[in-house]
């Protein structure tokens, strides 16, 4: 029994230091009434951007007017450029809805994200021709293929940033996001950049085809999931988040539907870039901290819904939060160079603490003491794990109004038994009962009918595809 002063005291920091975590956290909170709200001015900025170009939310038409069913076949070669890595891969569909998939996957240097685009695009262009010649040529070359460049490999390049698409194959870099910022590519044709490149390495590569990473989701959760619900919704929640999704052809008043390409179409495949849902702030909530993080970005003002849902910044939000508590004398004994450098937070720590449910939150302790080098009181860490949880549920919260915007939009629920959605991503992956509160926000903007939607995860599927080589599946880990 401890002495009763000495318990006293315990109860008073304690409840201090809770009380305080749980304030803070408060503010992370979203009503029920701004989900509808939010979901509601989600449904009039989709309306606003399948009109006109150049709106707030650019809602760009992929030109990708049917979705796979399954039964198509063929080897491809597929480069994707997300927030974080970069994956070269050569894809086998087997036409029943499986795949084989060989693929690679380099992390992205931090310089190449702020430097030229000769620069990036020719780092790519050189992880292709190693993966090439890793593990193609000597299949193509006794095949009498690739040396004598007979072997034409057609490419899809999934490209996770904003383009303003002209055709399947082409299309304009709008704006970078999630901290790339490589100025002089701004409003040049990235196939181009990316083909350039290729042929000066003299590679037998076409590249065929630009989707944007959501609409690559839908597509591969469609070709998953054959005799079954049509995809309609596919969802990028990793570095950045963004959604794409199935509308009918003639609501694209924007597109000129007379052009060959649309003849005969019914539907378009739309990048809605939600991440900029808002950026006027009209619905979105904020705190102190999302301010801060905004002013610290290359592109403030800009991907206002992104830097309140996404990976990227929701480790640098909770940093900021325990950067305050701790210049404020009321946590950690001490500080150290994470918790005071901006974005050295690694964007899984959220997800790390939110997965301790032990009570004495033992991997707290240990997550605290290597990704931010201090040690840690019991309380400290309760009072850390109702920070993460408030800045976590409030993403997946936002995440799940906007999901519910697109469905009330599309009325997909109301034609469709279910409604299937595609996602990948870190944090869907990763945050533990992220789609149950994605869900609880879908009841608040479409009621029962949340029970029709699926949400599957492509992270799995892909993971799990039965003939990847033991060697591939342990390097699919963070799939941004
Ligand atoms: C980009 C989108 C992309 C998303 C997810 C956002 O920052 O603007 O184009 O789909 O990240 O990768
Ligand atoms: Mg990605």
């Amino acid at each position: 029994q401890a002495p009763l002063a000495h318990a006293n005291f315990t109860n008073m920091t304690t409840s201090s230091l809770l009380e305080e975590a749980t304030f803070i956290s408060k503010q992370f909170d979203v009503s029920k009434d701004q989900l509808i709200a939010i979901s509601n001015e989600f449904i009039r900025l989709t309306d606003l951007g399948l009109k006109s170009d150049g709106m707030p939310m650019a809602m760009i038409p992929s030109f990708v007017t049917g979705v796979p069913n399954g039964t198509e076949k063929g080897t491809f070669l597929a480069v994707d450029l997300g927030g974080t890595n970069f994956r070269v891969c050569s894809i086998h569909l087997n036409g029943d809805g499986t795949f084989d998939l060989l693929q690679t996957k380099s992390v992205i240097p931090r310089s190449l994200m702020v430097g030229t685009s000769k620069e990036l695009f020719s780092f790519l262009a050189k992880r292709v021709d190693e993966f090439i010649k890793t593990h193609l040529d000597e299949k193509f070359n006794e095949e009498g293929g690739h040396s004598d460049n007979e072997h034409i490999y057609k490419l899809g390049f999934t490209f996770s940033f904003p383009v303003n698409q002209t055709a399947i194959n082409s299309g304009t870099l709008l704006r970078w996001t999630k901290g790339f910022d490589v100025a002089d590519a701004v409003g040049k044709d990235v196939c181009r950049l990316l083909q350039d490149e290729l042929d000066l390495l003299n590679l037998p590569v076409h590249v065929a085809a630009l989707v944007n990473d959501t609409v690559g989701t839908l597509m591969s959760r469609s070709y998953s999931s054959p005799g079954e619900a049509a995809t309609l919704v596919g969802v990028i929640l990793g570095t950045g988040t963004n959604g794409a999704y199935a509308e009918s052809l003639a609501a694209v008043d924007k597109l000129d539907q007379s052009v060959a390409a649309l003849a005969n179409k019914s539907i378009m495949v739309i990048n809605t870039e939600w991440g900029s849902f808002d950026n006027d702030m009209k619905v979105l909530p904020t705190t102190s901290w999302d301010d801060a993080v905004d002013l610290d970005t290359p592109n403030p003002g800009y991907q206002m819904f992104e830097k309140r849902v996404s990976g990227m910044f929701l480790g640098e939000i909770l940093r900021r939060i325990l950067l305050e508590l701790n210049e404020k004398g009321h946590l950690f004994s001490k500080a150290s160079t994470p918790l005071t450098t901006a974005w050295s937070l690694d964007t899984s720590i959220l997800s790390r603490v939110e997965a301790d449910t032990t009570p004495d939150l033992v991997a707290v302790k240990s997550i605290v003491e290597t990704d931010l080098g201090l040690p840690t009181t019991l309380v400290e860490r309760q009072a850390i794990k109702v920070i993460v949880e408030g800045v976590g549920k409030r993403s997946a919260l936002l995440a799940g109004a906007v999901v519910g915007g697109i469905l009330v939009h599309t009325k997909a629920c109301q034609s469709n038994p279910v409604v299937d959605i595609g996602v990948d991503g870190s944090v869907f992956e990763f945050y533990p009962g992220y789609e149950d509160l994605m869900r609880e926000a879908l009841k608040d903007v479409i009621g029962e009918n949340e029970k029709k939607v699926r949400i599957v995860s492509q992270y799995l599927s892909v993971a799990s595809s039965a003939s990847l080589p033991a060697d591939y599946q342990s390097r699919i880990v963070g799939r941004d």
